[in-house]
């Protein structure tokens, strides 16, 4: 799950590490007390859509710039009135882009220089990773292509924690003065603090800075939490916002179904995590592509599968359905029976193919032949896959 840069940064503060004072606001009334409480000078406006690259990112109407500098509050007033309901298009957005729902306001900072900061998973080791570099404020995939040598990691042991001397091996490598370093010291432990207590799955800090008065402050933040510990936050699935997510995706997680929309046009339906991903694999080698992700678990009911099918249905771009079941736990009879009755209740008019096999497999397959509904049987998964890329096509 992620959440805004503003939500971000008050549970940022919450943990010590330092931000500057800003407020948020949904509208002109909002914008007018949000400023209010903020000091007379230099302000920023910043957009505020889960997506990156906002700074560099236009709007749909030719607007240029999510993040703007300004040098009053009246000013920032009206520049936060045309990102408001304002659609912003960013590298990380896709063509289509976010429509702007809040707007944050900040003190700007003096910078002296920009760093980038994250702590995220290491999947080799299996342990929290700190990535630093001197080189803040771009692209930290731009950093890690061309200068490598400007890129730090720190590979934490999470059952003994960040330790002081990995924290000053950082701070070193990083080329503080001594009075910022204490300060960035202090920042990267609470930094930390953060990352463990709240489950995160990734902290970004893009940029941090130090002020000409020697201050480290985080000017950016991005996070990320671990659905499978959200459980353990409510006060953290509270700031979740709908508006940012794929409305298939939220229709999918109130059915417990695992979706996750991709931008093919063959639509799958299988059951496994493993097999999920192998049939996109299989579609790709057979020359289509897949429209998406989508694990309806080991034991899905037939209103899961009725689910599945009008959420994939949900997509303009898909041109075939490939449902492909290894019945383990699953009974292919009572997929079979979901399979049918979700044809006939969606009026499917798109092809399908259906590979069946494993537990009760004749029984399914029996029921979808005399279902009398024109679904195409697939022998195995190459077969399946085969099929299903031709109708599709
Ligand atoms: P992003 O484009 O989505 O990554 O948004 P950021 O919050 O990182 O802002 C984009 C850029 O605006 C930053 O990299 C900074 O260079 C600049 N910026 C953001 N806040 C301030 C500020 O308080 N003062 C100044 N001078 N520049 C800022
Ligand atoms: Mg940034």
């Amino acid at each position: 799950m992620n959440i805004h840069e503003y939500q971000a940064k008050a549970l940022f503060e919450k943990f010590g590490v330092p931000v500057p004072k800003g407020a948020s606001a949904t509208n002109a009334a909002e914008c007018i007390t949000a400023l209010a409480g903020l000091p007379e000078g230099p302000t920023m406006v910043k957009s505020q859509i889960h997506a990156g690259g906002r700074g560099k990112g236009t709007f749909t109407d030719g607007f240029k710039g999510g993040v703007k500098f300004c040098k009053t509050k009246a000013e920032a007033k009206d520049l936060a009135a045309k990102m408001l309901g304002n659609t912003l298009v960013t590298a990380q957005t896709g063509p289509a882009g976010r429509k702007v729902g809040t707007v944050y306001f900040t003190v700007a900072s003096d910078i002296k220089k920009e760093y980038y900061l994250a702590i995220l998973l290491d999947r080799v080791t299996s342990r929290p990773v700190i990535v630093a570099s001197t080189e803040g404020g771009v692209e930290i995939e731009k950093v890690a292509h061309e200068t490598p040598e400007k890129l730090f990691k720190v590979v934490v042991d999470p059952a003994y924690g960040l330790a002081d001397f990995q924290v000053r091996d950082l701070v070193t490598r990083l080329g503080f003065t001594p009075a910022e370093g204490k300060n960035a010291a202090r920042m990267i432990r609470s930094l930390y603090a953060f990352y463990w207590a709240t489950d995160a799955a990734m902290v970004e800090i893009n940029p941090l800075i130090t002020t000409p008065t020697g201050d480290v402050l985080a000017l950016d933040a991005k996070v990320s939490f671990d659905d499978n510990a959200l459980f353990r936050h409510p006060e953290i699935v509270a700031l979740r916002d709908l508006n940012e997510e794929d409305p298939k995706e939220i229709e999918a997680s109130k059915h417990a179904l695992s979706y996750i929309a991709l931008d093919g046009t063959i639509a799958c339906l299988v059951n496994g995590a493993g097999l999920a991903m192998s049939t996109m694999d299989i579609i790709k080698h057979f020359g289509g592509s897949p429209a998406n992700f989508l694990d309806v678990g080991g034991g899905a009911s037939k209103d899961q599968v009725v689910a599945a099918f009008k959420i994939i249905l949900g997509d303009a771009n898909v041109r075939g359905i490939f449902v492909n079941i290894f019945g383990g736990i699953m009974d292919c009879y009572v997929i079979a029976s979901g399979i049918v009755e979700a044809v006939k209740a969606v009026g499917l008019k798109l092809p399908l193919v259906v590979r069946l096999e494993g537990n009760n497999v004749a029984a399914g397959k029996q029921t979808l032949a005399d279902s009398g509904l024109p679904i195409v049987s697939g022998d195995s998964m190459a077969d399946a896959a085969q099929k299903i890329v031709k109708l599709a096509a």
